[in-house]
């Protein structure tokens, strides 16, 4: 399911999601997959060693989207960097890692408050009450704000609430709408999915950082050296980065992955300055939030389109363009450079994208300015 999608893979994993995707809303376009293939548990996560003792989870795509995680094992137990959408998936990956070490979790550290990186903390917390859970202060404190945005208590409340169930609503309509029986059994099981998260956050047990970095912290784990850095906003307010300094490898959460980026909760030009304080640390590879395993090389790729989107867009609302002129010529502008690198997996793709960020940097950048 994860490993490098073909094209017709793509398109056939889309079926009809691609002509739904454009009447979803931008916070379902960062978590909503609308049709997808129900797997085995055990096909959630493929582990992809990087290191000695050291993997990267590398979710596989889902109607509610999981995360990557990095899972480190160290002399006297493991720590596991983000948690996915639900407990049910934290469990899947729990299982996985029992069958490399029977250590216990004896950490989670959650990168940012989205809800695709921190809902399945319980899971662990379940598998040793002594677990810590680790996030920046202002990560603890996104995961309690009313308008922190796509993640925290307050979030699963409202998804419990109203975004779940107008959801399910939704599907159910697509479901009795689609005449191709292959559509439909995808639909069909998109539903199933979502009514079974919603069911998952209905008991949903908030389980929250219970220790906080505001800079930087080195922890001794066990026999290796785990480096916690804030270098900045930029994905969120909070971004935590996870460095293994030995093993040269870097977890970034979302402040880098393998898709468009998600600017809705971001700070776009602090997010540039934040990248390149990330590429002054001395790493080989990179397990980013979403995605595959990247090499250090693609972190200019990708913040070179964060400075070229915010670039055009300074450019077009200096020469007086409207919202829907500047999403049309700078999505086709940028197209050359960025489309194809950008639209690697069935979600997060280029075009899904390019039309919100262009939206997110004209609200947070020129018109703030
Ligand atoms: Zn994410
Ligand atoms: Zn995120």
């Amino acid at each position: 399911m994860n490993r490098p999608w073909t094209r017709r893979q793509v398109l056939a994993q889309m079926g009809i999601a691609a002509a739904a995707v454009h009447t979803l809303d931008p916070h379902e376009l960062c978590c909503a997959v609308p049709a997808y293939a129900q797997t085995a548990d055990k096909e959630l996560f493929e582990l992809r060693k990087v290191g000695d003792g050291l993997y990267a989870a590398i979710a596989a795509t889902r109607y509610k989207v999981n995360c990557n995680a990095a899972v480190i094992v160290t002399n006297d137990g493991v720590v596991v960097v983000d948690s996915h959408s639900k407990p049910s998936a934290a469990r899947a990956l729990y299982k996985e890692i029992q069958g490399i070490t029977t250590k216990p979790i004896r950490k989670v550290i959650n990168t940012h408050f989205h809800f695709d990186h921190w809902q399945g903390n319980e899971a662990y917390a379940e598998t040793n009450p002594g677990l810590e859970v680790v996030a920046s202060q202002r990560t603890k404190e996104n995961l309690t704000r009313p308008d922190a945005g796509l993640g925290g208590i307050p979030f699963v409340e409202k998804q419990v609430a109203s975004l779940l169930p107008a959801e399910i609503q939704k599907l159910k309509d697509d479901v009795m709408r689609a005449t191709n029986p292959e559509a439909k059994a995808r639909l069909e099981s998109s539903l199933q999915q979502a009514e079974a998260y919603l069911q998952e956050l209905k008991s949903f047990k908030p389980t929250l950082p219970t220790r906080t970095v505001s800079t930087t912290m080195t922890l001794q784990e066990g026999g290796r050296e785990i480096q916690l850095h804030v270098l900045g906003r930029g994905h969120t307010d909070g971004d935590l980065f996870i460095y293994l300094p030995r093993e040269k490898v870097v977890a970034t959460g979302d402040a880098f992955i393998d898709w468009m980026p998600f600017l809705n909760d971001a700070y776009p030009e602090d997010w540039v300055q934040t990248l390149t304080a990330l590429e002054k640390l001395d790493f080989a590879q990179v397990i980013p939030g979403h995605g595959t395993v990247l090499p250090k090389s693609q972190l200019a790729f990708f913040r070179g389109y964060l400075a070229d989107l915010i670039a055009a867009v300074k450019k077009a609302a200096g020469e007086g363009a409207s919202l829907e002129e500047m999403q049309k010529k700078i999505g086709d502008e940028l197209a050359p450079k960025y489309e194809r690198g950008m639209s690697k997996y069935p979600l997060g793709q280029y075009r899904d994208r390019i039309g919100v960020n262009v939206e997110m940097v004209l609200k947070k950048v020129v018109k703030k300015a």
